[in-house]
């Protein structure tokens, strides 16, 4: 048996596992951060919360005897990357950085890119008054103190402390055109904040955007680790691993 850790979080992560699941030569885990309440499990074994930095997930690799490991996580995710990187390296083991593409703007849309959301919440005062937030939990704090109303959706209760004028609102994607155009016309918003998560469960909300003509401020994602391998679909990932750890 040849065994693989899944660092895990995402769409992809889940269809990969799905996908190797039925391999009888693999013994695939996959690892979750442990914030969710119900988080959609994958297919196989999993196990939940954090390693202890680099050389607790090293550790973690010697003892579970991983031969590959592949780091699923959001694009935004950066520390658990960054220690993956650094563990595989320690454990001299293959990694693949499983990343799904960035978005795109096409015809129509009206795109500001920022470096950070601390550098999208300098921007977004000039590009509008009342702003639709999709940048998760953790980061609502850096729009405190701006002249903004703020919808801030995520999947769980965020972080405090909460930005005066932010209503919350709590949901799970995938969302669609028709639901994301009644969101922003309900709210009256006329900006719309997000990272470049990447995939089609949160992209209407890009879509209805530009339906409407409102500015979309887009955050760009951290640089991944240097030297890692990539892919961009769960295919490409399974094809890597066959070349990467051969047959048991
Ligand atoms: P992060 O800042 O890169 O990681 C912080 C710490 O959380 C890591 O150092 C690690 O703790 C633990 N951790 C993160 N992902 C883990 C995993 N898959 N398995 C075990 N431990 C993990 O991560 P984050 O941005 O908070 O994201 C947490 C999880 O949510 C990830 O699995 C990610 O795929 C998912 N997610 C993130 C976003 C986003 O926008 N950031 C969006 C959707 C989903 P130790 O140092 O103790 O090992």
């Amino acid at each position: 048996m040849r065994r693989v850790l899944i660092l895990g979080g995402t769409a992809e992560a889940r269809a990969l596992a799905d996908a190797l699941a039925g391999d009888p030569a693999l013994d695939v885990v996959s690892s979750l951060a442990g914030r969710t309440d119900q988080p959609r499990l994958p297919a196989g074994r999993s196990r939940s919360g954090g390693f202890g930095g680099a050389a607790g997930l090293t550790a973690w690799l010697r003892a579970e005897r991983i031969h590959a490991m592949i780091d699923a996580t959001h694009p935004f995710a950066a520390e658990i990357s960054r220690h993956a990187a650094a563990a595989a390296t320690a454990a001299d083991i293959p990694l693949l950085a499983l990343r799904r593409p960035g978005w795109t703007p096409g015809p129509g849309d009206r795109w500001h890119w920022a470096d950070t959301v601390r550098h999208a919440a300098t921007l977004a005062p000039a590009l509008g008054s009342r702003a639709f937030l999709t940048i998760g939990r953790q980061e609502l704090a850096v729009f405190a103190g701006l002249d903004l109303h703020l919808l801030a959706r995520m999947v769980r209760d965020p972080t405090p402390p909460l930005p005066r004028n932010c209503r919350v609102l709590l949901a799970r994607g995938p969302f669609t055109l028709a639901g994301e155009s009644a969101l922003l016309r309900e709210h009256r918003i006329d900006l719309l904040v997000t990272k470049d998560s990447g995939g089609g469960a949160t992209a209407p909300k890009l879509a209805a955007a530009r339906a409407s003509g409102i500015p979309v401020l887009i955050i760009r994602r951290p640089p991944p680790p240097g030297g890692v391998d990539t892919a961009a679909s769960p295919a490409e990932a399974a094809a890597w691993l066959a070349a990467r750890i051969g047959p048991a």
